[in-house]
Order: structure tokens, then sequence, then C-alpha cells
């Protein structure tokens, strides 16, 4: 059974059942009619009717009791009606009996079983109703009291109406010794109508339907008026009896609320509108005071005006309070309906500072919340692992510089969807920051924790729409797994530093965190201090690599490459300690003395060997050279000082580093303006489009080795290999293949359409002593 909002309980359907429970109380009504004045029919024929009705009513309220989509509760209720209606059967049955039995038999006379039956009747009815769940907005004491108050109200109005007609019309049972069993009847009618009418004006309801439960209300006033007050008002001949009219009609309505329970099971009830009070004691006093009314009448016109002043004044009182009651009840309503809007905004700022804006995945003040909370759980043994991954986009700020926010938004949102997609529905995945994501896995071992980060790097191998763009993105993620006593901030930072040391690694990559990356963080650590020393002891060196023509291998340019000569760690690759040197920002003055001491050492060759010379000199020169504000004019006080010629100068930079777009790409266009040449490092391996040929000023590219190691298979690289010389060659640029180490690589180059080459194959790096001797051999053999 659904139970969305939208259901509604369908309309109101004849239904056989309910079509035969009314064409029985048409009949009962007309045999009665038929036999008011004289009986016509036999006895017995006038309790048929109100059997069948029973009958149809009990079976229809057993059928609700196992209908579907219904509470326990509820059920009993149902239930508990059935068996009302069954023992009300067997009271009919005894009231049938009685009367064939006993021709001169007067209403509401019943013999011993007949009386039990009707008392077990009301005793369950009243059980069921008193056990109806009460409504939960207030406490319990005070719907309690409400509760007596209003059934003693109603109990002394009906007490009064019995004692009142009992007076009346005493004298017609007086003959009769039984005068007390219609008087008990008639109280206990009252009395359980009283009650059950109070308690379905006080009754939450529960899963009980509300129409149904009104019905149910009717039920019970029109057996308590029928049968207890009918037979007072009139003085029916022998043989019959209200009840075979009134005990149908009472049972109709049962029918209907059972049948109207059955179709609304399973459909949520609406939000119950309160009344701001109970009407129940004001019915009460109108009642009594009719009454009054009509006793003061016969008590002569000074009692009947003192009564009717009496009334008016109850009347005006009632009306006062009615007017106080629904003043507060507005104010009431217009306070719970703002406390509704106050929530909603609380739910919305709960989100809103826990939720980030563009992505709507958790924000990092969540992530930690969440992050604590599984740590006390795995504490407490209710988990046993759990373990942080921390994912940062590789070059986000580049797309972010280059093609706008907007697009870097949009890149952000597919990614964090992405993420989302490629974790289970309870992992916590939020955005701490930037392009700074957040994974927290819960119950997964270390195997199955980077299958996770696995899938992540395969979702994100498919191109991002972001914007009209389709871009490629790859992420470093770092991982880090629970330990005893750890803290949310430890666990965190582990994450990260395994994500710089993925980072270091390679793009797109993940790495785990374990000792040695503290130890290897705390080397870093040492070798930034120790940088500085070493430029200012001059422990660094310069070597050069030549660059070659291709097929014969002659020089035609050199690459500068710097070397650290550690004194106790012996040499030290550039590979280890530039990255360092960028993070620190010592690369600014270690990328001048580089270029200055490059310089000088091309001019002095320049000097020597004049046309012997290598053409041109090659300096790399890192993005955050690139970034900073000044570098084009130290540029050329560099140039001055040396007194170079700028247009043999050609700066090395990675695609990356221009892809930032920016001031770097602003800097490269002022060097150009000098006349020094630009060249694409490791081309093919960073951002490689072909967009970025034609905003950046490059001559020359050079083909990363990758490339060139698989030239002689068929694998792709072989093929980006070929399509990128003919790129060059199309946009009239020089490529380089980086890296040669056999004569077949250089041989397939050459085939290829390469023209220029460096690597091992031809020269390693060499001390500027060696280039010097190299170019001396040279000058003698052209000599
Ligand atoms: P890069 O600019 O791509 O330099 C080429 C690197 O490849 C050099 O490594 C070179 O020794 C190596 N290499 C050349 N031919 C071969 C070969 O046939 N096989 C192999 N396996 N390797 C070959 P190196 O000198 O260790 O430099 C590594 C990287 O460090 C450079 O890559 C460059 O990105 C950076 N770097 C080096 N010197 C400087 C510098 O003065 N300034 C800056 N900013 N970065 C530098
Ligand atoms: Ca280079
Ligand atoms: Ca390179």
């Amino acid at each position: 059974m659904t139970t969305s909002e939208e259901r509604q309980v369908e309309r109101l359907r004849p239904t056989p059942m309910l079509i035969t429970a009314v064409a029985v109380l048409v009949v009962s009504i007309g045999v009665f009619a038929a036999n008011f004045a004289t009986q016509r029919s036999p006895v017995v024929w006038g309790w048929m009717p109100a059997m069948l009705g029973t009958a149809i009513a009990g079976w229809a309220c057993w059928r609700t009791a196992f209908a579907p989509g219904l509470d326990l509760v509820t059920r009993r209720v149902w239930r508990s009606l059935a068996v009302v209606c069954v023992l009300i059967v067997l009271g009919l049955t005894g009231d049938a009996r009685f009367t064939v039995l006993n021709p001169g038999r007067l209403d509401q006379q019943h013999d011993i079983p007949t009386s039990i039956c009707y008392a077990l009747a009301m005793l369950v009815l009243l059980w069921a109703l008193l056990r109806l769940p009460m409504a939960k907005r207030e406490s319990r004491d005070r719907i309690m009291v409400r509760f007596l108050l209003d059934a003693a109200t109603i109990s002394i109005t009906v007490g009064i109406f019995a004692w009142y007609f009992v007076l009346q019309v005493a004298n017609a049972w007086e003959a009769d010794g039984s005068a007390a069993v219609p008087v008990i009847m008639l109280m206990s009618l009252g009395l359980v109508g009283s009650l059950a009418f109070v308690k379905v004006a006080l009754s939450g309801f529960g899963g009980v339907d509300r129409i149904a439960l009104r019905l149910l209300a009717a039920a019970a006033a029109v057996g308590a008026v029928g049968g207890g007050l009918f037979p007072l008002l009139f003085d029916l001949h022998p043989g019959l009896s209200g009840s075979q009219m009134f005990v149908p009609a009472t049972l109709l309505f049962v029918a209907f609320a059972a049948d109207r329970q059955r179709r609304a099971a399973g459909v949520p009830q609406p939000e119950r509108r309160r009344r701001p009070f109970s009407v129940v004691p004001y019915l009460a006093v109108a009642a009594t005071d009719a009454l009054l009314l009509t006793v003061s009448s016969q008590a002569g016109s000074a009692v009947l005006t003192v009564a009717m002043a009496a009334v008016l004044l109850t009347a005006l009182v009632v009306l006062r309070q009615v007017n106080a009651l629904s003043e507060n009840g507005r104010l009431l309503g217009r306070v719970d309906a703002n406390l509704v809007e106050l929530n909603g905004y609380q739910r919305r700022l709960t989100h809103r500072a826990t939720h980030d804006a563009l992505t709507d995945l958790a924000n990092r003040s969540l992530f930690e919340q969440r992050t604590r909370a599984a740590l006390a759980e795995t504490e407490a043994g209710a988990a046993d692992t759990l373990s942080l991954a921390l994912i940062d986009l590789d070059d986000f700020k580049a797309i972010n510089d280059r093609l706008g926010h907007a697009v870097g938004d949009a890149l952000l949102v597919v990614v964090a969807q992405r993420l989302r997609e490629a974790v289970r529905e309870d992992d916590v995945v939020a955005r701490l920051g930037g392009d700074e994501f957040g994974l927290l896995l819960r119950g997964l071992r270390l195997a199955e924790a980077t299958e996770v980060l696995d899938r992540i790097a395969e979702s994100l191998t498919r191109p991002v729409h972001a914007l009209g763009y389709d871009l490629l993105v790859k992420a470093s993620i770092g991982l880090a797994e629970v330990w005893p006593e750890a803290s949310p901030q430890e666990l965190l930072r582990r994450a990260d530093l395994a994500m710089y040391a993925a980072k270091e690694r390679g793009k797109g990559r993940h790495a785990v965190y374990d000792a040695r990356l503290e130890q290897d963080q705390a080397a870093d650590a040492q070798l930034g201090a120790e940088l500085r020393q070493a430029l200012d002891n001059g422990d660094f060196t310069l070597v050069y690599q030549p660059i070659v023509s291709l097929p014969d291998g002659e020089w035609t340019s050199l690459e500068t490459l710097i070397r650290w000569k550690h004194a106790e760690r012996g040499f030290i690759g550039p590979d280890v300690f530039i990255p360092i040197a960028e993070r620190t920002g010592l690369i600014v003055p270690l990328g001048d003395w580089i270029l200055r001491t490059a310089l000088r050492q091309a001019a002095e060759w320049q000097d020597v060997f004049g046309s012997g010379a290598p053409g041109e000199i090659g300096v790399n020169v890192s993005a955050r050279q690139l970034r900073e504000p000044g570098f084009a004019a130290d540029v050329r006080a560099a140039l001055a000082d040396s007194g170079f010629d700028p247009e043999k100068l050609v700066v090395e930079v990675t695609e990356t580093a221009v892809f930032d777009g920016g001031v770097a790409l602003d800097t490269l266009q002022s060097l150009v303006t000098l006349g020094v040449k630009v060249a694409l490092d490791d081309f093919g391996t960073g951002h490689s489009s072909l967009g970025l040929l034609r905003t950046c000023p490059a001559d020359t590219l050079k083909v990363d080795k990758s490339f060139v190691d698989g030239i002689g298979g068929r694998s792709e690289e072989a093929v980006i290999a070929t399509a990128m010389i003919q790129i060059t060659n199309g946009l009239h640029l020089q490529a380089i293949a980086e890296g040669v180490e056999t004569a077949e690589q250089a041989e397939t180059l050459y085939r290829l359409g390469y023209r220029f080459a460096q690597g091992y194959h031809f020269s390693r790096p060499l001390s500027p002593q060696q280039v010097t001797e190299h170019l001396e051999a040279a000058r003698v053999l052209t000599v």
C-alpha cells in the first residue's frame, strides 16, 4: 500500500453491502410503521431486519479489522466493534424469543440472558473506546481532566433528562415490577453515548479514520437517542419495540464507518485543524436550557420569566466565551503558522551552514563533524575500519583562470556528482573548499578503499562537459586509515600528506599514508632549509645537454639543467629539489642565478667559439617564476648584463605553466617582445590543447620522452608521436624529440619527420668543461 501524500481516500462507493444495510433499514421502518397502531405482522418479523442489519455491520467491522495498511490499535478497535455486533445480534435474538413467548411484553423488557448480552456489548464498546489513543498535543493530565469534566457534564445532562422523563412516564411501568431495568438501560446507554462522544471529541484518532470515527459517534448518538428516549416518548403496544427500527439505523452508521475505514486504510490522514474549544459542554448547556424552559413553562409565568433570563444569561456568557476562545484559537493558529515557517527557515539555515552552496555536498564543518562521529563509532567498536580520502583536482586553477570561474564551477558540480556516484549511499562526500573534496569510507578494508579510489579515477577519465567545454580532469588522492586513538585533525593531516605525495608522484594518482611519508616530509622540510644555504654556498652547478639535428647528430643548441652537489648526500637531482624550491619560493632567486649563470656561460662560448658555439641556449623556467611580476624585466636585465643575444635564448616552460593563462602568458608575451624564444616542454603530458598553441607564443614543442619510448611499437604513444610531428609541421613549429636513448628511436623519429632530438643516445648532460672540450674538438675538426 503506498502512502504518498497525494493519495486520497476514494469517494464513497455504494457497495452491495451498504445498499443491503440501507434496504434493511427501510424495511425495518416499513414494518415498524405498519405495526405502529396495531400489530399486523407476526411479532418476530419486527426483529428480523434489526438482526440482519447488525449482522451486516458486524461483518463490515470484521472485514475492516483485517484490511491491509492498518495499525494494531485500529485493528483492535474494529475487532471489538465486530464483537459488539455479535453480542447485539444475540441480544436481539433473545428479545425476539422473549416477545414471542410473552405476548404482553413491553418495550425495554428483556429476560436475564438478553440483558447480559446487551450489557456485555456495552462493556466491550466502552472498553474499545476507552483504549483509543488520545491526542498527543497536550499533557496526559490535562487531557484526563478535560475528559472527566466533559464526561461529567454529559452525564449530568443525560441524567437530568432521564430523571425527568422517568418522572413523567414512570406510571407506565409501575404496574410492571421491572421499572429499574429501563432506567438502568437508559442511563448506561446515555453513559456509553456520552463517553463515546467525548472520547471522539478528544481522541487523537491514531490510525482510526477521522470520518469513520465521526460516523461511529453518530451511531452512538442515534443509538442513545433512539434506544433511550424513543420508548419514553411513545407508549408502544406490546410486541412492538423502538429497537426494531433504531438498531438497524444505528448499525447502518457503523457499517458506513467500517466501509470508510477500509477505504482510508494506508492513506495518511491530513493534519486536523483543531477547534480551539470543545463543543460538548455547550451542547449540554443548550439541551438543559431547553429542558429548563419546557419545565418552567408548566410552572407559571414568574418561573418561566426567571428561567428565560437565566437561559439568556448563560447564552450570553457562552457567546462571550466562545468569542474569546476563537480569538485565542486564531492567535494560536498564527503562532503555529509562524512556528512552521521558523522551523523551515531553521532547517534551511542548518542545511546552508553544513552544505556547500555550489555542489550541495557536505561542507568542511559537517565533514569534520561526521569524521568525529565515525571515529567515535570505531572507538566504541561499532565499526571496525574507517578511511578518509582527500581528493584534489590537478591544475584546476589553470582551468579557472583560463576559462573563467563559471566553467570552473560547472566542472566542480560535475565532479561532485561523479564522486557521489562512485561511492555508496551512506559514504560521506564533502567539498572542503576550492577544488578539494573529502571522502569518508566506513567499513572498507584498504584494498576495497583503493578500489573506490580507482573507481573515482575511472569516472573522471570521461571528459567533463562544462558550459560548452569538454574538459579532461585528473585528481590526486590521498588516503589515510584509522588507527587507535586517531583524532579527526590527525586523520585529515595524514590524508593531506598522502595527497601531496600522490601529486608529487605525478598527476592523477593516489597514495596511501604510511610512516615513510612523514620522513619524506621531514626530509623535504630539511631540504628546503638547506636549499637556501646551498645557493649562498655555491653548491649548485649547471650542466648542459646538447640538442642535435637529425639524422647527423650535430649540436644545434644546449639545454641548461641544474645539479646540486650536497655535502652529505652527494648529487641531488632537480626532480627532487625543484618542486621544493617552487613550494618555498626559493625557485625565484635560484632561477635568477641559473639564468644569469647560463647566459654568462653561453656568452663566453659565443665569444670564444663564435659561429662554432651552439646556436641557442635553453633555460628551464618554472610556472612559479613566470607568475613572478618582475620576471620579464629580470630576464631583460640578465640579457643586458651578459650581452647575450636575446634571440638565442630559449625559455622552456611546461604546458601546464602557461595553461594557467593570465600573468604567465603575459610574461611569455613580454619575453617574446624581447626576442626570446619559447619552447613548450614535456609536450603531450599536460593539458595538450591545440587551443593553447594558438594563444601561447611558442616556437618549439619538446615532445615528451614517454612518446619517444613508445615509438617502436603500435602503441597509442606511437600514434601520438606521429600526429604531433604533423601538427608542428602544420603550425610551422619546431619539434624536438626528448629522451632519445637508442639509434633505432633516432631513425624512426627521423623517418616520421622529426629533425631535432635530445637524449642519452646523443649525449648526456655535460659539465661546462666537457662542453668546452667538445666545442674545441669540433673547431679543430672544422679547421
Ligand atoms: P626536463 O626539462 O624535461 O629535462 C630533461 C630531463 O631528461 C633531464 O633530467 C635530463 O637529464 C633527462 N634526459 C635527457 N635525455 C634523457 C634520456 O635519453 N633518457 C632519460 N632517462 N633521461 C634523459 P634532469 O636534469 O634530471 O631534470 C629533470 C627535470 O628537472 C627537468 O625536466 C626540468 O623539468 C627540471 N629542471 C632541471 N633543471 C632545471 C632548471 O634549471 N630550472 C628548472 N626550473 N627546472 C629544471
Ligand atoms: Ca626542459
Ligand atoms: Ca622535457
